[in-house]
């Protein structure tokens, strides 16, 4: 059981220890940052819930009959819920997805186990009707909610779920795995790691063809000039020209990097080593003496608000990066 998945040791060890000593909850919540293998260890959880061998082994691979249709996605009493590209999971799609599925006699299984992944994309009626599942759960049931933003949940569904906290994975181990599998070099595994925050799917993500064109996206922010039109351009131009991504990912990408190059800025005025585009070391010097700490404080805001803008509230994206590179240009371009 939870072979394969790197890190989390701890978390592991809460489920193990559950399900070794019949000390199952009804619902939990898998909190942490995005992409670092919480939905795979609800899944492993579900595996170990149901494996039909006494007691497998937390780095045993199981091949039972239970496991291996749990591996396919089609065990009958394990539901995986995932919302790719909708936005609000809504409310009857819970009904038919969960509640029907819960309140049946397990067909043959011994928990049936729902996970919802990004829980947090629920709208308020659909957690409304989680949450009177999870107030009268029924018998032999386990939900998990995995969710990277946990406070988007209402406060009676959080406080209805035993929390297993997981965290960003440390770099150097990310690293290792970077080296070990795409067999980089350890600069560029541990350049990868830091850009991917601790998620090890995000960093395998990036090809040779995505770091090439981070490092132009690092170059030209560094090199923007105050209020020049076409610099502003040319950068709104850059974040939607990466190859080989779809549209969501590829904005994504662009809006972290933006995030940690000001991140860097702002840990280069307090003089922290914690820098993540090391390769730009000295261009990063250089911008973040035209800043004071708390107004690159507010531009990390402005960066989210203009990621919020865009994915939440269906803003046109071409005129959000307008905007956003051009209160760039005023704080940090150069004349
Ligand atoms: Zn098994």
């Amino acid at each position: 059981m939870f072979e394969g998945i790197i890190g989390h040791d701890f978390q592991k060890n809460i489920l193990l220890r559950a399900a070794r000593d019949n000390l199952v909850s009804h619902s939990y919540l898998f909190a942490g940052p995005d992409g670092i293998g919480k939905k795979m260890v609800a899944v492993e959880f579900a595996k170990l819930l149901n494996c039909g061998r006494a007691a497998p082994g937390p780095e045993e691979k199981c091949g039972c009959a239970s496991c291996r249709k749990i591996e396919k996605g089609i065990h009958p009493d394990v539901v995986l819920i995932e919302f790719t590209g909708v936005r609000n999971i809504k409310v009857d799609q819970v009904r038919d997805e969960v509640e029907e599925r819960l309140y049946l006699r397990p067909f043959e299984g011994r928990f049936k186990v729902v996970i919802v992944d990004e829980s947090e994309r629920m709208n308020h009626s659909a957690q409304s009707a989680f949450l009177k599942t999870l107030e009268e759960p029924p018998p032999d049931s386990v939900i998990i909610l995995v969710s990277s933003r946990p406070d988007s949940l209402l406060p009676t569904l959080r406080s209805r779920c035993q929390t297993v906290e997981f965290n960003a994975l440390p770099d150097d181990l990310v690293a290792g795995v970077l080296r070990e599998r795409a067999g980089v070099s350890p600069e560029e595994a541990l350049l990868s790691s830091r850009l991917s925050g601790g998620s090890i799917g995000k960093a395998l993500g990036l090809d040779d063809g995505l770091l090439e064109w981070r490092r132009e996206l690092i170059a030209r922010l560094g090199n923007i000039r105050k209020n020049s039109a076409s610099d502003i351009t040319s950068l709104s131009e850059h974040i939607s020209s990466a190859a080989s991504q779809d549209e969501t990912e590829r904005l994504e990408l662009g809006f972290r990097f933006i995030m940690l190059w000001i991140r860097d800025l702002a840990l280069a005025r307090i003089g922290s080593d914690r820098i993540t585009n090391t390769d730009f070391l000295e261009s990063i010097n250089n911008a973040a003496r035209k800043w004071d700490v708390n107004d690159l404080l507010e531009m990390e805001r402005q960066v989210e608000r203009a990621w919020y803008d865009i994915v939440r509230a269906n803003a046109n994206t071409k005129l959000v990066l307008d905007n956003l590179f051009l209160k760039l240009s005023v704080n940090a371009g150069m004349n």
